[in-house]
């Protein structure tokens, strides 16, 4: 697939880790016209009009980030993709319900189109997404007809419906029924249902039953007395075990209140290890404590998830809750060219949770490089 003039870009020297190939070994990758053209032994690959050495680093499928707010300029909370993606190795972000069915036309127009890595979106099953959050709960503003009828209109872009289940949207005296509705028309657009847990109402007893195989559970790590995943002996609920039976998910969604160390150790103790690791960047939560795909990852790397399994929960996993596995998360040869290059690097790096709670961690990840679609995105200095 490499033309006799070289390759376009060859990351040379790198250990690649592609959990969708069972790969962790040393080898070049060679990208030719967007794509991935071969991975080569170390050293075997063609010459290149750009070379990033990759000598000690990790070079794995990009990062696949499930929960974020990119719908920039529209709501107060949401942030600039483009910069993000560049520093932290993430090359699809899945904006989660910020954009609902009456104003994905802007997210489309204004924001994927003219983004520098891939968005996608979980439709809020609200028509007028976050924008006027909190001070419009749902009420009216819920419409699962119109909802399904928008998801089936961009499949090119909508992966999924969001909701989010908590008091602060749902008002005091109107429970589970924004969860109904975003369950039915999730079914009835044939795509994963993404609940938010958070203040009763509902409850997680009454908002968790609801969700069905392949659905997500986000937050899956948040720590109020009131809705957290663990009972009072630190064992999963019983209404997690139920659902982790039945094949719901659990994503991490860390953002500026939803994670919490003792949670998340007594539920990865207990084997409740994330699906997919996102981080719910937004305003709030960009500059701190979540930051990043990496930083987010590396606390997972903390509590003792094995390497493979973070790489694994933040690319192939994600692509396959959004049925996306056929086009992203691998560094299969013939794939658009998604790539990042990190770097394990050992130390002693406070990691903050949601709760002003830090943890010392000996080892971290950093984004190196971000190439999207075969182009170097990033430009940190490394390579040539
Ligand atoms: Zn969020």
């Amino acid at each position: 697939m490499v033309s006799s003039t070289g390759a376009d870009v060859v990351i040379a020297g790198g250990t690649v880790i592609d959990p969708a190939q069972e790969l962790h070994t040393a080898r070049d990758v060679v990208i030719a016209a967007g794509k991935i053209a071969a991975l080569t032994p170390p050293g075997a690959a063609p010459s290149a009009a750009r070379v990033l050495d990759a000598h000690g680093l990790l070079v794995t499928p990009g990062l696949i980030d499930l929960h974020t707010h990119v719908y920039l300029h529209v709501g107060r909370d949401n942030i600039d993709a483009n910069s993000l993606a560049a520093r932290s190795g993430t090359t699809t972000m899945v904006d989660a319900g910020s954009a609902g069915a009456a104003i994905f036309d802007g997210f489309r127009h204004y924001v994927a189109a003219r983004a520098r890595c891939r968005l996608l979106a979980l439709l809020n099953i609200s028509v007028i997404g976050t924008v006027a959050s909190p001070m419009a709960g749902y009420g009216r503003f819920v419409d699962p007809t119109f909802t399904a009828e928008t998801v089936e209109a961009n499949p090119d872009l909508i992966v999924g419906v969001k909701v989010l289940g908590s008091r602060i949207r749902v008002g005091e005296d109107n429970t589970d029924q924004p969860v109904w509705h975003a369950h039915a028309a999730a079914r009835a657009a044939g795509v994963p249902l993404m609940l938010h847990i958070g203040d009763p109402p509902p409850t997680i007893t009454q908002s968790i039953p609801i969700l069905d195989r392949g659905d997500l559970i986000t937050h899956c790590y948040k720590g109020e007395l009131v809705g957290r995943l663990v009972d009072r002996d630190g064992t999963p609920t019983a209404v997690l075990r139920e659902a982790r039976d039945r094949g719901v998910l659990m994503d991490v969604g860390h953002g500026a209140g939803s994670y919490h160390w003792g949670v998340a150790r007594q539920l990865c103790e207990h084997g409740y290890w994330p699906d997919t690791i996102s981080t719910d960047v937004h305003a709030g939560s960009i500059n701190g404590p979540a930051y990043d795909m990496p930083t987010t990852m590396s606390k997972l790397l903390h509590l003792g998830m094995p390497l493979d399994a973070v790489i694994r929960a933040s690319t192939l996993r994600p692509a396959q809750a959004i049925g996306w596995d056929d086009r992203i998360g691998s560094l299969e040869v013939g794939r658009t060219a998604d790539v990042a290059v990190l770097e394990l690097q050992s130390g002693a790096f406070p990691l903050t949770d949601t709760f002003r709670q830090t943890e010392t961690a000996s080892s971290r990840l950093a984004a190196r490089h971000t190439i999207f679609g075969g182009e170097v995105i990033s430009d940190s200095g490394a390579g040539s």
